[in-house]
C-alpha cells in the first residue's frame, strides 16, 4: 500500500486484522500535520438500508444505483469491522474532528495492534513500486488526488500521459472559509437565506452539517463562490485580514453574515477567519484498477503482472466535503474483496470497477445537484435570473 493518508490507514487497519494477509504500508510524510476540520458521513456507520439511504440530497439514488445484495453485503462488512476501529468511525461520524486526529488515531491503532502491518517512511516511485511486486501481491495506490499510478494503469505507448486515465469536471472555484464562534450556532436553508439577504454577491453558504457546537464553541465552515480571475489572484491560504485588504467585497459579505449571527445569538467571533481557495473539481479514474493491462495478456508493461487498485482520492475526488467518506466506503468494499481469498483476480477487479463506477455515479449526481441548488440560491431574489437557470422541462 502506498500512501498513509486517512484512506490508506483505514484500509491497512481493515486488512491487518484479516487472516493470511500482511500489509506493507509506505508513507512519505513523517508527521500528521493537517489540522482542517472534517466530518464523516453517517452512512459509514449505518446498520440498516434505511439508515444507509437517509440523506436529504440523494437518499433516493441509493436504491436506484445499488442492488439489494450489494447493500446487504456492505452492511454486513460494517458489522464485521473490529470494535476498536468501528468505535473510532462512530465517533468521527458524530461531529467535527481535525483531519490529523483521524490520521493519528488510525495510525496509533495499527501500531498498537502490533501485527500484520509493516510500515516504511519513504517516497515510493513507480519504478520502486513495480520492482517490489512479487507473485501473490496486490498493490494499492492511496496516494491522494495526485495519484502516483492513476495515469499508468491503462494501455498506452509506455510514456506516462498525464490525464490518460482521468476524467475531470470543474464545478466552480471557491473559498472555503472556517471560523469559530463563541455561542451555539446551527444553520439551515432559511438561515442561509436570511443571513445573506443583503449580499447580492459572494453569499457565504455554510455547508449543512458543517456547523458543530462542542459545548462552548461552534465550528462553522462554508463556501463562497469566486471567479477564475479572483482565484488566480489569491494565495492558496490566507486570513480575514488579507481578505479585507485585497477583496473587500468578499470580506463585507462575510462580515454581514457574521453580524447577523451575532444579532441572533449575541456571541463573538473567536480568532480570525481561516480561508483556503480551491477549485471544486469532481474527477475519477476511468479505470480504478489495471484490469485492462491484465486482460491484454503478458507484456513488458510494469503493471501487466499483479493486480493494482486505486483507493480514496486517487480513484475518485469530489468537492463539498464528501471525499473522505467516499474513500472510506470504497476502502471497506476493497477490503471485503481482498478478504475473499478464493475469489479469482479477474472477478475481484471487475467487482471493484463496478463498485467504483456506481459510487462515481452517485457522487457525480449528488455534486451536480448541490451545485445546481447553490446556483439557484444565488438568484433567489431575482425571478428572471432564477428562471434562466431552471430548465424545467
Ligand atoms: C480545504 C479542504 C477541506 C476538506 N474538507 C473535507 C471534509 O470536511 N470532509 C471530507 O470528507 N473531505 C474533505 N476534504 C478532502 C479530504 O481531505 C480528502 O478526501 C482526503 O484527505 C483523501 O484521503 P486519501 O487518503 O485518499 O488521500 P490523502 O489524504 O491525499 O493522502 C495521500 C497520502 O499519500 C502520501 N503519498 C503521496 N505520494 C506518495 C509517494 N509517492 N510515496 C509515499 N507516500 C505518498 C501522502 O503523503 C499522503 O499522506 C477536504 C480537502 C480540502 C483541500
Amino acid at each position: 500500500m502506498v500512501g498513509a493518508g486517512p484512506v490508506g490507514l483505514l484500509l491497512t487497519a481493515l486488512l491487518q486484522s484479516m487472516e493470511r494477509i500482511s500489509v506493507h504500508l509506505y508513507e512519505k510524510r513523517r508527521e500528521y500535520t493537517r489540522t482542517r476540520m472534517v466530518q464523516l458521513a453517517p452512512y459509514l456507520v449505518a446498520d440498516s438500508v434505511e439508515s444507509y439511504s437517509a440523506d436529504s440530497i440523494d437518499g433516493d439514488s441509493v436504491e436506484a444505483i445499488f442492488d439489494p445484495p450489494e447493500l446487504d453485503q456492505g452492511l454486513a462488512f460494517r458489522q464485521s469491522i473490529p470494535s476498536d476501529l468501528s468505535a473510532l468511525l462512530k465517533s468521527w461520524s458524530l461531529g467535527f474532528c481535525p483531519l490529523n486526529s483521524i490520521e493519528r488515531s488510525i495510525s496509533d491503532l495499527i501500531d498498537a495492534r502490533g501485527n500484520g502491518a509493516e510500515r516504511t517512511a519513504a517516497v515510493v516511485t513507480t519504478e520502486e513500486a513495480t520492482a517490489m511486486l512479487q507473485p501473490g501481491d496486490v498493490l494499492i495506490d492511496c496516494t491522494g488526488s495526485r495519484s502516483l499510478l492513476r495515469d499508468q494503469l491503462v494501455p498506452g505507448s509506455g510514456e506516462v500521459d498525464e490525464g490518460a486515465n482521468t476524467l475531470k469536471v470543474r464545478l466552480e472555484y471557491a473559498l472555503v472559509i472556517t471560523f469559530l464562534y463563541g455561542q451555539k450556532y446551527d444553520c439551515n436553508e432559511y438561515c442561509k437565506y436570511s443571513k445573506n439577504i443583503e449580499n447580492p454577491h459572494y453569499k457565504f453558504i455554510p455547508m449543512v452539517h458543517r456547523t458543530h457546537y462542542d459545548g462552548s464553541v461552534s465550528h462553522v465552515t462554508g463556501v463562497v463562490n469566486i471567479s477564475a480571475r479572483e482565484y488566480a489572484a489569491m494565495p492558496s491560504r490566507f486570513d480575514g485580514e488579507w481578505l479585507r485588504r485585497h477583496f473587500p467585497g468578499v470580506a463585507e459579505s462575510m462580515d454581514r453574515f457574521i453580524d447577523k449571527i451575532k444579532e441572533e445569538t449575541h456571541g463573538e467571533l473567536l480568532g480570525d477567519l481561516e480561508i483556503v481557495r480551491i477549485p471544486l473539481d469532481l474527477y475519477r479514474a476511468r479505470s480504478a484498477t489495471n484490469r485492462q493491462l491484465l486482460a491484454a495478456g503478458p507484456s513488458d508493461h510494469p503493471f501487466a503482472g499483479s493486480p493494482v487498485f486505486l483507493a480514496g482520492d486517487s480513484a475518485i475526488g469530489s468537492p463539498y466535503f464528501q471525499s473522505i467518506s467516499l474513500g472510506f466506503e470504497c476502502a471497506m468494499f476493497l477490503a471485503g474483496l481482498i478478504e475473499q481469498r478464493d475469489l479469482p483476480i479477474r472477478d475481484m477487479l471487475d467487482r471493484y470497477e463496478l463498485h467504483i463506477y456506481k459510487q462515481w455515479l452517485r457522487v457525480y449526481m449528488r455534486s451536480k445537484m448541490i451545485k445546481h441548488n447553490k446556483d439557484l440560491f444565488e438568484s433567489l431574489d431575482d425571478p428572471l435570473a432564477l428562471l434562466e437557470k431552471l430548465h424545467i422541462y
